[in-house]
């Protein structure tokens, strides 16, 4: 039994699995690229970045869902191969302990705190934005270019 007061959710495996059936049959909107940098491609399925050599699918995610204010869709990474969703949930993913910006969102999808993580413990940050009772969920996103990386749940 473990105390961890959040849940992390990886990308569903149906989404990553979609993605690579898309791109298969040649959707314009999935473009499957080789990873050239340890840390330019980070897998959302099983987050851990690709290594060099190792082929992603590049394709638009909406992470917070279209009629909202809110409402965001944009680029996020797979691996082309299959590969194991993410299971220690309730631990921070290592790949991602810098680099991220936190965005906490209420149950409508509205953004009520954001913070980067400069430097500090993400579970510090996770603590801190459900201390806030609104916080129904975390986003954590690339602070460079902005992607969605993974959410947080209250556990
Ligand atoms: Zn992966």
């Amino acid at each position: 039994m473990n105390t961890s007061i959040f849940r992390i959710v990886p990308l569903a495996t149906e989404v990553a699995e979609a993605a690579r059936r898309a791109v298969s049959t040649g959707a314009s909107d999935h473009a499957l690229i080789t990873a050239d940098s340890p840390r330019s491609c980070p897998c959302r399925h099983c987050l851990s970045w690709a290594q060099p050599g190792e082929r992603v699918i590049l394709f638009p995610y909406a992470a917070i869902p279209s009629g909202h204010p809110y409402c965001e869709m944009g680029p996020i990474f797979v691996h082309a191969e299959k590969c194991e969703r993410y299971s220690a949930t309730y631990e921070y993913p290592t790949d991602f302990r810098n680099g991220r910006v936190f965005r906490g969102y209420d149950a409508k999808y509205n953004i009520i705190q954001a913070e980067v993580l400069n430097g500090r413990e993400p579970e510090l940050i996770i603590q801190e934005f459900f201390e806030n009772p609104e916080t129904a969920f975390v986003d954590v996103r690339s602070v460079t270019h902005g992607c969605f990386t993974f959410r947080i749940q209250r556990a």
